[in-house]
């Protein structure tokens, strides 16, 4: 079987290294005579196995003691209702930053409990370029609040790499496509999110890195599976969890720590955005249209100057052992979705296709 690079955005690719060893273990996992999906998640090799996951996560992603690390149910949409019920008894009418598709998907939830204040960030530029705003220009509330929004719109590819800091506000982030592929100020917020299936391992599982003084004020009507406060108190385990995810996930971090933390992937994923995106600015053929600092380095959007063109190049990359390049049906063109398992072969692939097909249909 010869390799093919996956872009797809998620359910995403996950490093090879990792993959093998399920396979390898797959059957009598950890010698108990069993496979990870037949086990209890109360049994003391699987708590053992949660324990040093949490501890590697807290590790390579610098989680300071007071911060509480979670693994809920319900993916990142889950959250776009545990965050209001959880916090909005203590924090009223929160903020909610509309960059894109996912932080405004967050703002229309949360609209079921509360009343939140909606603020476009999203900008054009004289040119026709995305960008956004730079954070000290957001029209925030004067009011003691929470401030909802996502570092990397995943659809659109537009990345928010400046950390927040405003007076007065709990910063939550969606981290879920741009979680642990760079470093970040975990004592910058108040609490992180993000759903498993972009850079953490199968969708399952979704992990959330609390503060630990913002849990407590929960509404009273909030679902048991989705109280923080139960969640924490229960090690995460108020009912039986998606082990195989948590496993597959704990996996992850340790391959992360073992090559080198996220000093490393950071390092590495710069490089590989920075080779494919020199490559689209120097063509008239693909065109990209964000401005450089919003540009996101996990999701890489372009349309064709030949909008026609662009289902025979989904076709042609993946019988060139390229998968999973449509971009997004709202946004459409491609997206290549460089998650950290995706190697630099796998980006160099992708341009010399790309050449391929300008030469051919240029
Ligand atoms: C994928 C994604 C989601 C949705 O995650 P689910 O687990 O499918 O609910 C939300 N926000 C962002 C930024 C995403 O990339």
């Amino acid at each position: 079987m010869s390799t093919i690079y996956n872009f797809n955005p998620g359910p995403a690719i996950l490093p090879k290294e990792v993959l093998l060893e399920i396979k390898n273990n797959f059957l009598n996992w950890n010698h108990s005579k069993s496979s990870i999906i037949e086990i209890s998640h109360r049994s003391s090799k699987f708590i053992e196995f949660t324990l040093q996951a949490e501890k590697n996560l807290r590790y390579i992603l610098n989680i300071p003691e007071n911060y509480y690390i979670l693994f809920c149910h319900g993916g990142a949409r889950g959250q776009f209702s545990a965050i209001p019920l959880n916090l909005t008894k203590k924090f009223i009418k929160p903020d909610y930053i509309n960059s894109g598709y996912w932080s405004l998907c967050a703002a229309k939830e949360a609209k079921k409990y509360c009343n939140p204040n909606i603020i476009n960030v999203r900008k054009f530029t004289q040119d026709n370029k995305v960008y956004i705003q730079s954070i000290q220009n957001w029209k925030v509330s004067y009011k003691n609040t929470y401030l909802h929004y996502c570092p990397n719109e995943t659809i659109e590819g537009i990345e928010i790499f400046e950390e927040p800091f405003l007076k007065n506000k709990i910063i939550i982030g969606d981290f879920s496509s741009t979680i642990l592929s760079r470093q970040i100020n975990i004592d910058k917020y108040g609490m992180i999110y993000a759903c498993a299936q972009k850079n953490i391992g199968p969708a399952g599982i979704t992990l959330v890195i609390i503060r630990n003084d913002l849990l407590g004020s929960v509404s009273y009507q909030t679902p048991s599976i989705l109280d923080y406060q139960l969640l924490a108190q229960s090690n995460s385990m108020l009912n039986t969890p998606s082990v195989f995810s948590w496993y597959v996930a704990g996996l992850v971090f340790k391959w992360i720590k073992e090559l080198g933390g996220l000093d490393f992937i950071e390092k590495n994923n710069k490089k590989k955005a920075r080779i494919l995106y020199k490559y689209l600015h120097s063509t008239g053929f693909y065109k990209n249209y964000i401005v450089p600092i919003n540009q996101s380095r996990m999701n890489i959007t372009f349309h064709l100057q030949k909008k026609e063109l662009t289902d025979l190049f989904v076709k042609m990359a993946e019988k060139n052992r390229l998968y999973g390049l449509k971009g997004h049906s709202l946004v459409g063109g491609i997206r290549a979705s460089i998650y950290n398992a995706m190697p630099i072969k796998g980006i160099k692939h992708l341009i010399n296709f790309m050449k391929f097909f300008e030469k051919k249909f240029g």
